[in-house]
């Protein structure tokens, strides 16, 4: 079985597990032991954050996860170096370079008002945001990775308010799940080349980063399409102009300033890829009545 990257559906944010063999069979995290579920080649699908390591830091929305390596199971002292190579550590790698979505379940030891009394909570879907190599408190390198809560999930669970809403978690959730699965062929068709300045963004290791940007926003007022007649490759830049409207895409596929509408640049499209014009004409009117709107 290949591994899967959102929430399943029988699992909600805030569910809890009796222990690490009830998460293995509704595939909430895999291994009964690693506390991270992930190689290089595929990207870490999710962690298990128990307090484990003296360096981990649990803020509710975002996290400091310790990589894996080196630490005394007994003591939880670090007793050795940690490698950014070692597999789950390289997966969260590919996972904040390839945009994956990581479950996190949090275990009883973690020592965060976040962390359940017994057992595993499942905390939802986060995203890595960051990493570094730094000595950590028993003298030895250790990885770090932040990792930050994606929205439009149920509220988080502490201790003083468990058990949210379950007819909240699944749906917005689940259409994140297929938005990384169309960001990653959007993505792969362009070779992380930015379809308005061609610019590719090089990452340390060598490998590119882009974005997939739905040109028609799939949230609420928009409800635009997942599908790749609404996506573009973009580099982070041109991505966020698009979403704060400070360009749109004209018929021609010329994009302009919605200000003056004056071209400055093309799209580019590769093979068969094609911008459906009704997506692009939403996305302007949208923002030229913004626009027009917001003047005196
Ligand atoms: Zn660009």
């Amino acid at each position: 079985m290949s591994r899967f990257f959102g929430t399943p559906d029988t699992v909600r944010v805030g569910q809890p597990f009796i222990d690490r063999r009830e998460l293995h069979e509704l595939h909430v995290h895999r291994p009964l032991q690693a506390g991270i579920s992930g190689t290089r080649a595929e990207g870490a699908d999710s962690i298990v954050v128990s307090g484990g390591y003296v360096d981990d830091e649990d803020h509710g929305d975002w996290i400091i996860y310790t990589g894996h390596g080196g630490n005394d199971s007994n003591t939880r002292r670090q007793i050795d170096h940690q490698s950014i190579d070692a597999p789950g550590n390289a997966g969260l790698i590919t996972s904040r370079a390839e945009g994956l979505p990581v479950r996190v379940i949090r275990g009883r030891h973690s020592g965060s008002p976040y962390a359940p009394l017994s057992g595993y909570v499942y905390a939802g879907l986060f995203e890595v945001t960051d990493y570094w190599i730094r000595r950590g408190r028993d003298g030895f390198d250790i990885v770090r990775f932040k990792l930050d809560r994606l929205p439009e999930q149920a509220p988080l669970v502490t201790r003083e308010a468990p058990d949210p809403d379950p007819a909240y978690a699944t749906t917005t959730v689940s259409r994140r799940i297929r938005d990384t699965a169309l960001s990653r062929e959007i993505k792969k068709i362009y070779e992380h080349h930015c379809q308005i300045c061609d610019e590719v963004i090089p990452g340390a290791d060598g490998r590119a980063y882009s974005e997939g940007a739905h040109v028609k926003p799939l949230g609420r007022p928009h409800i635009g399409k997942d599908s790749l007649d609404n996506l573009l490759c973009l580099c982070p830049n041109h991505h966020t102009e698009l979403d704060l409207g400070g360009m749109v895409i004209l018929d021609n596929f010329s994009v302009a300033r919605t200000l003056d509408l004056k071209p400055f640049a093309e799209v580019a499209f590769k093979r068969h890829h094609r911008l459906d014009l009704e997506n692009a004409r939403y996305q302007r009117r949208f923002w030229t009545r913004e626009a027009s709107a917001a003047s005196p």
